[in-house]
């Protein structure tokens, strides 16, 4: 377990990373587009319908396109966005808050959507991001089967590492539909998780990154 009383960046990434095989990406996409294909036309077969038909014949086809180059392109490092990062010329020295982020991710346990907001913010040591390379960044780890805490952690650290700064607060708040559209059937709870680093454990940096994304 990791020892909680470090800082969060001398968290290994062992304890954060999504668990892939080491031979994950020895398979090209049109590869693993065809095999998915073949195993979705199974599952649809075994659940009784009949892939003769006009709407679905397409249907395995289209999920494994959807899974490897879509909802799940997160995955391959190679899809990683590369980010732009300039001179802090100005001066800026306050947080950065980008708020609002869309979340659309997919739990790792049942497959069904994670919907919600990401709010992210840094303070500069030095340098500024291109503001859509925030959102890139939580997209990218969102395209992953995914567990909100890791999530959380992955953007979090990617944004330190990029940003060279422990100074970085993570708050994502989602809905999970394996909670609302099956089990317990709640489709009005949500799920809030945090990661607060650097200068924002600190009652006030936090308390002020708080009422930023409350407006
Ligand atoms: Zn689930």
């Amino acid at each position: 377990m990791p020892d909680l009383n470090r800082a969060d960046y001398e968290i290994e990434p062992e304890y954060y990373e999504t668990p892939l095989k080491t031979n994950a990406f020895d398979i090209d996409d049109e590869t693993k587009i065809a095999l998915i294909s073949e195993h979705f036309t199974s599952i649809l077969n075994i659940l009784g319908l009949d892939l003769r038909d006009d709407s679905l014949k397409g249907t395995p086809g289209r999920i494994a396109k959807m899974y490897v180059k879509e909802i799940f392109s997160g995955l391959n490092p190679a899809n990683k966005p590369a980010t732009t990062l300039f001179e802090n010329r100005y001066r800026y020295s306050e947080m950065l808050v980008e708020k609002n982020i869309s979340v659309f991710s997919n739990c790792e346990h049942h497959f069904v959507p994670i919907t919600g907001k990401a709010h992210v913010a840094y303070i500069s040591n030095g340098k500024v991001i291109g503001l859509s390379k925030l959102n890139r960044i939580v997209q990218y780890y969102s395209r992953r089967p995914q567990v909100q805490e890791r999530l959380t952690v992955q953007i979090a650290q990617e944004i330190k590492r990029v940003m060279d700064t422990d100074d970085v607060a993570v708050m994502i708040d989602a809905n999970h539909h394996c909670v609302s559209s099956r089990g317990i059937q709640d489709s009005g709870s949500s799920t809030v998780t945090t990661s607060f680093s650097g200068k924002f454990k600190d009652m006030d940096t936090r308390n002020e990154f708080l009422r930023y994304i409350a407006q």
